[in-house]
């Protein structure tokens, strides 16, 4: 069934890199794996998938030891606390949901003391939902300036999630809110900043990314399939 989802999402971006005028190349499928277990991941891999993305640290680290025989790229997703940091420092390969200096620099801190540069994203809030985790657009450009003086953390790009709604052209203000942020921070030409990465784009609404300028989707449900409901729709 996976591999049938992977070709069947495969087909649709296809179609939504067409009609956007892209060639796709630049665009990276994250599989979000949350709530399903090790043998999905396999199946996801088996289609052709590396790229894997978790919001929760324990779930991340238990199904990547199920998973060592694998290549895989673990991205995280979801709320990261300082005091998980160092579970993650050693193999994460991106976290995508960077919304503070003070989490910047734990991660430089972990990641200096074993030698490694970790690859972030600075999540933005780009609704108006209270609820939502992420920094708001007009702080942006200072938490960049203030991170890109850590040497073990590099500022690749930024990441949102759309509103909760049915109709994924709500996604597109937040989308291009991203996307002008973005292109404005790159303007400045800050010192080991790149805002190259743009993190959005879900199962209902990836087609609005991609004709916003999406380069990484991080994609669920049309992958593994439905959640068991108590987990939430963004959960
Ligand atoms: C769960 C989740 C996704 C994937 O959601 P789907 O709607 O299942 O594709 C993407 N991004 C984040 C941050 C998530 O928590």
């Amino acid at each position: 069934m996976i591999a049938e989802n992977v070709t069947n999402f495969q087909s649709r971006l296809r179609l939504a890199c067409n009609r956007a005028g892209r060639s796709g190349d630049d665009v990276t499928l994250v599989a979000v794996s949350k709530t399903f277990g090790a043998e999905a991941v396999r199946g996801a891999f088996s289609a052709g998938l590396a790229d894997l993305g978790e919001n929760y640290v324990q779930e991340l680290t238990t199904k990547r030891a199920q998973l060592a025989d694998l290549p895989l790229r673990w991205h995280f997703i979801g709320r990261l606390q300082t005091n998980k940091v160092r579970a993650l420092v050693d193999f994460i390969h991106l976290v995508h949901s960077v919304d503070s200096f003070r989490l910047a620099a734990e991660i430089d801190k972990r990641a200096g003391s074993i030698g490694r540069t970790i690859d972030v994203l600075i999540e933005v809030h780009t609704t108006d939902e209270p609820t939502k985790s992420g920094v708001p657009p007009g702080e942006v450009r200072e938490l960049v300036k203030r991170i890109s003086s850590l040497s073990s953390v590099r500022v690749q790009g930024l990441m949102t999630m759309g509103p909760f709604s049915d109709d994924p052209d709500d996604s597109r203000p937040s989308f291009r809110t991203l996307a002008r942020l973005a292109r404005e921070i790159e303007g400045e030409g800050i010192e080991g900043v790149s805002m190259k990465k743009l993190s959005m784009g879900m199962t209902h609404d990836f087609e609005i990314a991609v004709e916003e300028g999406a380069t990484i989707l991080r994609i669920g449900t049309a992958i593994f399939g439905e959640r068991k409901k108590k987990q939430g729709v963004h959960v």
